[in-house]
């Protein structure tokens, strides 16, 4: 990657009237948080089918113990890395409107981001499928699994997205109606494979935007769509970046 193309970048995100950030699994592997697909990742090790809502339903007793050790014994020890701390700054210095994430591991939030549309939901918050009320995740014990509501000692699930349930319309229609009215999306982490989420570049560009790409590999977006393509790691461009969009560097 030339010194170039991290100008060009940093310049596209000053000129920004509106800007969005849309991230993926890629943010957060420097925290430690093994991606979902590919090799090593947890599909390769787990059923993707046992995190179906359906089988989850029926069978919580076996289901749990993967939800807890997957999400939250290893997503519980991650810490925000630099590229999540820079992502924040940049909201701060108000020139970052919000984050659209595909990530369920709340360290957006964690890094000090205010504005976080969740698209496939969070592991922060569960909820009961009995009596329908919603907890933080932190303030229920999980030493006893299934987990019972304290509310009614019915089933509680993560509120993320599982496989065959539908993204939650609320947050795709803001997202999408914010991507809209944005004229610069900056991805990092991620080149868009899962639907719909992988739509909202499109849907910058398409208004009329530019696109500033941060990925470790070359995605479908690298080439003839992102306007920049910055190849390596995120916890070090992005703070690079941004340090260039702030005036220090
Ligand atoms: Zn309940």
């Amino acid at each position: 990657m030339s010194n170039h193309a991290m100008e060009n970048a940093a310049t596209i995100l000053k000129n920004a009237r509106c800007a969005i950030a849309f991230t993926g699994a890629g943010i957060s592997v420097e925290s430690g948080i093994p991606p979902f697909r590919g090799p090593g990742g947890v599909w390769s090790k787990h059923d993707p089918d046992k995190f179906e809502k359906t089988y989850f339903q029926r069978h919580p007793q076996e289901v749990w113990p993967l939800l807890k050790e997957i999400f939250f014994d290893t997503l519980g020890r991650a810490r925000p890395n630099p590229a999540h701390l820079a992502l924040a700054k940049l909201e701060e210095a108000g020139r970052l409107a919000a984050i659209i994430t595909q990530n369920i591991d709340g360290l957006h939030q964690a890094a000090g981001s205010k504005t976080v549309y969740e698209y496939h939901g969070s592991t922060r918050r569960m909820e009961c499928l009995d009596c329908g009320a919603f907890f933080d995740s932190a303030s229920i014990p999980l030493d006893r699994l299934p987990p019972p509501c304290p509310a009614c000692g019915g089933l509680l699930k993560p509120d993320f997205v599982f496989f065959s349930e539908p993204i939650p319309f609320e947050v795709h229609q803001a997202a999408t109606n914010l991507a809209r009215q944005s004229d610069v999306c900056l991805i990092v982490g991620t080149g868009g494979e899962v639907m719909p989420a992988g739509r909202i570049p499109h849907e910058v560009r398409n208004a009329g935007g530019k696109v500033v790409e941060i990925n470790l590999y070359e995605t479908r977006y690298s080439y003839g769509f992102s306007d920049v393509f910055l190849q390596g790691r995120a916890g070090v461009l992005v703070p690079e970046l941004v340090g260039m969009v702030m005036g220090r560097g």
